[in-house]
C-alpha cells in the first residue's frame, strides 16, 4: 500500500511566513492526485515537505505504513521529476537512468534490464548512449521520467514537470503521463498552476489558495460544484463570470437583482437563500451555459451589448457588456460558432440557471447554493 498521508502539516518559513496552513490530504495507494494554484499558493512546499527537501513545522506526513517526518529523502522511497529535469549533463541518457539504481546497489543486470524497460515503456531505446545536451526538451523530460520509473518507488512526485515544453508537446506529454499511470499505476502527487493539466490528469485535484487546501474532489466535481468564488474562478477557460448584486425574496421565489436587471434563481437555490433577502452576493455562471435568447425568453437573461467576436474554430467567445450602475461590465459566452453577431449589436442573453452558482460577497466568498 502506498497511500499518502498529510495530517494538519503547517509549514513556517524562516522570518515567520506560513506558506501553509493546516493542511490535510489523504491520497490513496495508485491514486493521481494534482495539487493545483496560483504562483505562491504553496503547492511546491507542500510537495518538497512529502520529499522530505523542506521540514515540516509541525504535522504528520505518511507513505506506505511509515510516518515519514524524519526519515531522509532518499529513504523515503520516492521518485520526483522536477520542471528543469535536473539530468545530469556528463551522463548518458542510459547512466542518468541507472544512476539511482547503481547508488542502491542493484546488479548490473537487473540496472540493465529495469533501464532497458523503462526506456521501452517511454519510447526513448534509440537515445541511451546519447548525453542530455543532444535531445529536445520533449526528450530530456522523458529522460528524467525514465529515471524515476527504473527506481518503481512507492510514489512519484511531480514538480511543474511540463512547464519547459512548448504548448503543443505539453499536451502530448500530459496525455503521455495519464497513459504512463494507468500502466504503472502508481501514486502520484503532481503540482501545477496550470488548470488545465489539473482537470486532465487527476483523479482528483486539490486546488490551493494561499497556503489553505480549499477543496479536494473529482475534477468534474470541483469544476461543477466550486466550494468557494476562488475554485470557481481558477477552473475553467474562460474563467466564470461573476456579478454582484443582491438577493431579493418575493413570496417564495428568490431572485438575484443587480443594476442591469433582476433574474429569478432557480428552485434548487430556494432553501438556501430564501432566508438571505438583502444579502450582498455575487452570482456566477460559466460562458458555455450563455446561449443567445429567442424573442420568449424573457426570464433568465440578460440585455447585453456584443463588444468582442473571438473564432475559436470549433466555438465562439462573445464578450458583451452589460451596464451596471454608472460602469461597464464585460461577461463572456462561449456560442457555437456559426452564430453571427457583430461588435455593437444588443441583444439578449439566456442563462442555463441549473449551472449557475451565488457566492457570499464577504472574504471567504463561499458558495451559498
Ligand atoms: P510557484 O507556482 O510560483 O512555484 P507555489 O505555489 O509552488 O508557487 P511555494 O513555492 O510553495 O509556492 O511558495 C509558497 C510561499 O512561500 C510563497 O509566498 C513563497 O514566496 C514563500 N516561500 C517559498 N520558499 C521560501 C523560503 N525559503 N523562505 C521564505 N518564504 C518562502
Amino acid at each position: 500500500m502506498s497511500r499518502v498521508l498529510l495530517e494538519n502539516i503547517v509549514k513556517v518559513y524562516q522570518g515567520g511566513f506560513e506558506a501553509v496552513k493546516d493542511a490535510c490530504l489523504d491520497i490513496a495507494d495508485r491514486e493521481f492526485v494534482v495539487i493545483v494554484g496560483p504562483s505562491g499558493c504553496g503547492k511546491t512546499t507542500t510537495l518538497r515537505m512529502i520529499a522530505g527537501l523542506e521540514e515540516i513545522t509541525s504535522g504528520q506526513i505518511s507513505i506506505g505504513d511509515r510516518i515519514v517526518n524524519d526519515i531522509a529523502p532518499k529513504n523515503r522511497d520516492i521518485a520526483m521529476v522536477f520542471q528543469n529535469y535536473a539530468l545530469y549533463p556528463h551522463m548518458t541518457v542510459f547512466d542518468n537512468m541507472a544512476f539511482g539504481l547503481k547508488l542502491r546497489k542493484n546488479s548490473k543486470a537487473e540496472v540493465a534490464s529495469r533501464v532497458k524497460d523503462a526506456a521501452e515503456i517511454l519510447g526513448i531505446e534509440k537515445l541511451l548512449k546519447r548525453k542530455p545536451k543532444a535531445l529536445s526538451g520533449g526528450q530530456r523530460q522523458r529522460v528524467a521520467l525514465g529515471r524515476a520509473i527504473v527506481r518503481k518507488p512507492k510514489a512519484f512526485l511531480y514538480d511543474e514537470p511540463l512547464s519547459n515544453l512548448d504548448a503543443k508537446l505539453r499536451v502530448t506529454m500530459r496525455t503521455e503521463l495519464k497513459s504512463l499511470h494507468q500502466r504503472l499505476e502508481t501514486t502520484s502527487i503532481y503540482v501545477t498552476h496550470d488548470q488545465a493539466e489539473a482537470m486532465t490528469l487527476g483523479d482528483r485535484i486539490c486546488v490551493m489558495h494561499e497556503g489553505i487546501i480549499q477543496q479536494v474532489d473529482q475534477p468534474m466535481e470541483v469544476y461543477n460544484r466550486p466550494v468557494n468564488r476562488f475554485v470557481a474562478g481558477f477552473l475553467g477557460t474562460p474563467h466564470m463570470n461573476f456579478v454582484e448584486g443582491k438577493i431579493e425574496t418575493v413570496g417564495n421565489s428568490v431572485f438575484f437583482n443587480f443594476s442591469a436587471g433582476k433574474i429569478e434563481l432557480p428552485a434548487r437555490m430556494n432553501e438556501c437563500l430564501n432566508a438571505k433577502n438583502g444579502r450582498d452576493v455575487v452570482f456566477g455562471f460559466r460562458a458555455e451555459n450563455v446561449s443567445i435568447a429567442s424573442k420568449d425568453d424573457k426570464k433568465s437573461s440578460i440585455n447585453a451589448k456584443v463588444e468582442v467576436v473571438e473564432p475559436l474554430g470549433d466555438r465562439l467567445n462573445v464578450y458583451f457588456n452589460i451596464k451596471c450602475m454608472t460602469s461597464e461590465k464585460w461577461l463572456v459566452a462561449n456560442l457555437d460558432p456559426h452564430v453571427r453577431l457583430t461588435p455593437g449589436q444588443t441583444l439578449r442573453f439566456k442563462l442555463n440557471m441549473d449551472k449557475t452558482h451565488v457566492f457570499d460577497k464577504g472574504d471567504t466568498g463561499k458558495n451559498l447554493t
